[in-house]
């Protein structure tokens, strides 16, 4: 015992991992680095728009079939009958057992990429509207799909120690936050099977390499898109008694909007209205027929999302009746169902298990219980609108951390997510991933 106690430490000082992570992973993550590098470095060279990810999916699937994988391309329904679904879905067989969805989303943004790496994308390309545009993975989702694909080779190679089915996910469209609807509609469960869990992760834009982060319970928001178009009686500027003017009307219904925030819901209960965008009027002098505006409703709980959204509704036309319009020119409201994006909700039982696992493979400093955002991200479908299957989505660290010392000690923030600077540090958080994520599929389906 007294030898023990001693030689544990010290062996954990050898490989300089904590004293009971699995070698096996580490070895098979540090082995497959290398080439996951180069696919991370031609995925940043040549990104793809949301519902354009063509040339993605196909190395997705042709890696998912290299694999072993039975391999279905090409998936996925969207409401917009021109989207293509590049959804890419493959089954790694194993006997029975467990069934566990991994999922990579694919997509890049229409952004400008400065960042100067020597593989910086100069990609150019056409949007929905036709419009020449320039982009970028400026939300790191080719990090993940590198380490998505390193979790798909460590599994094949893992084989004699785990046993189920192992739903490999390649999605598009996230950025849209309509990709995991796409592929549930297209019948991700009833052609390939309800997963007993889900899990995903996503890098962190202020968080070190070397690091996860996980939050127990919801993590991202509700988000809701809302049109209002307040609706006037146009006229000339200098006789305002003979209009309807949509501006003052807007002007109240903005701050009347911030009283559901702050006077009608539990303060207890998080959610922010933001009018994004409001456009109006064209000269000094005119009163306008109409206003229009677009806000982002964000909430974690589906009954606060329903008071928020049918009080923006009453306070929009009750501003107005208060303002004298008449009942035919009353606010238009408009939620856009299909850019609806649902709380994504950790599961605690199965974040606690993972916890336990993540702390033990990576060291426990390296696990980091991190708070909630008013964020969004789609992966939130994949455990229903129940949560009846337990799900969690991680963080995982992608900046060095001496530029978090320095940006601490300048206060100049470090570039966010979808910001033209932005760049993870591609290898240690493809190590990190690869090793966290192929760490938690081995703990559910574990023999
Ligand atoms: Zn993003
Ligand atoms: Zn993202």
């Amino acid at each position: 015992m007294c030898g023990m106690k001693f030689l544990l430490p010290a062996l954990a000082l050898l490989f300089a991992v904590p004293v009971f992570a699995d070698t096996n992973v580490d070895q098979l993550a540090e082995g497959e680095l290398p080439s996951l590098l180069s696919i991370y470095k031609d995925l940043h060279a040549h990104p793809e728009l949301s519902t354009q990810e063509e040339q993605t999916s196909a190395l997705v699937a042709k890696e998912l079939r290299a694999a072993g994988c039975e391999v279905t391309d090409h998936f996925g329904k969207y409401d917009n009958p021109n989207y293509k679904g590049y959804g890419v879905i493959g089954l790694m067989k194993n006997g029975s057992g467990p069934t566990v969805l991994v999922r990579t989303d694919m997509d890049a943004l229409p952004v400008e990429e400065e960042t100067g790496l020597p593989y910086a994308s100069k990609v150019t390309t056409k949007n929905d509207e036709g419009r020449e545009v320039h982009v970028m993975h400026a939300c790191g989702h080719d990090v993940h799909v590198a380490s998505f694909l390193g979790v798909v080779r460590a599994m094949q190679r893992l084989k004699d120690r785990w046993h189920g089915t192992i739903i490999f996910v390649g999605q598009p469209a996230e950025e849209l936050g309509s990709g995991a609807r796409a592929l549930l509609k297209a019948g991700l469960y009833s052609r390939f099977g309800k997963p007993d869990f889900a899990l995903g992760f996503h890098d962190k834009a202020d968080m070190q390499t070397g690091h996860i982060g996980v939050t127990e319970g919801y993590t991202y928001a509700n988000v809701d898109s809302v049109n209002i178009t307040v609706r006037g009686v146009g006229g000339h500027g200098a006789y305002p008694h003979k209009t309807k003017d949509p501006i003052v009307l807007s002007a109240e219904i903005i701050n009347a909007l911030q009283t559901i925030i702050s006077r009608e819901k539990n303060p207890l209960d998080p959610a922010v209205i933001t009018v994004g965008s409001i456009h109006g009027g064209t000269k000094h002098n005119i009163i306008p027929d109409e206003v229009k505006m677009q806000l982002t409703v964000r909430s974690y709980k589906a009954d606060v999302r329903d008071h928020l959204l049918s009080a923006i509704d009453r306070i929009a036309k009750g501003c107005a009746v208060a303002a004298g319009f008449p009942p035919e020119r009353a606010p238009i409201v408009e939620v856009l169902k299909n850019e609806f994006t649902p709380a994504t909700y950790n599961n605690p039982e199965l974040t606690k298990r993972l916890v336990a696992v993540w702390k033990k493979q990576l060291g426990d400093e390296n696990v980091e219980l991190v708070d909630p955002t008013m964020g969004g991200e789609d992966f939130s479908e994949y455990s229903l609108p129940d949560h009846s299957i337990p799900a969690v989505d991680f963080h995982v660290g992608a900046v060095d951390p001496a530029k978090i010392a320095e940006s601490n000690k300048t206060g100049t923030p470090l570039p966010s997510l979808h910001s033209s600077k932005f760049a993870p540090e591609p290898e240690p958080t493809i190590r990190t991933a690869v090793r966290a994520m192929t760490t938690a599929v081995l703990e559910l389906m574990k023999k």
